[in-house]
């Protein structure tokens, strides 16, 4: 084949000209795009943007509704963090998930604490009738 920017020969299949630099965008050699995939559901462009750590919430969680499945959650906001770093998004949004996962928990536990509390509270009212114990 030859270089359609300086038209010197070039070895077929060369991703670029050795006697210029051009890139050939419609180069033959074989890539991973390859049309006819089975379904593609998406999990090709992976965009770059790194989802949330929620770790924030995830603190706030630990401070203020259960402290085991907080801590769980804030494992997995700093996991978040370090997979971004290592460019594995994939493994990034698994942990972000489960971060968010781990916080509604926490505050569903939280949520039912209180009102748990608040029957226990009723019911020695009325069962205790003012009697101090
Ligand atoms: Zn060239």
């Amino acid at each position: 084949m030859f270089c359609p920017n300086c038209n010197s020969q070039v070895p077929n299949g060369a991703p670029y000209c050795e006697k210029c630099g051009v890139q050939f965008k419609a180069s033959p050699a074989p890539k991973k795009r390859s049309s006819g995939g089975g379904g593609g559901g998406g999990g090709g462009s992976r965009g770059g943007a790194a989802p949330p750590s929620y770790l924030v919430l995830s603190i706030l969680a630990t401070m203020f509704c259960c402290l085991p499945t907080g801590i769980i959650a804030i494992i997995n906001s700093a996991k978040v963090g370090g997979a971004v770093a290592s460019g594995d998004y994939n493994a990034a949004r698994d942990a972000s998930g489960a971060a968010m996962k781990w916080c509604v928990i926490s505050f569903v536990l939280c949520a039912l604490q209180i009102i748990f509390s608040m029957i226990m509270i009723a019911m020695k009212a009325e069962a205790g009738g003012g009697a101090g114990v």
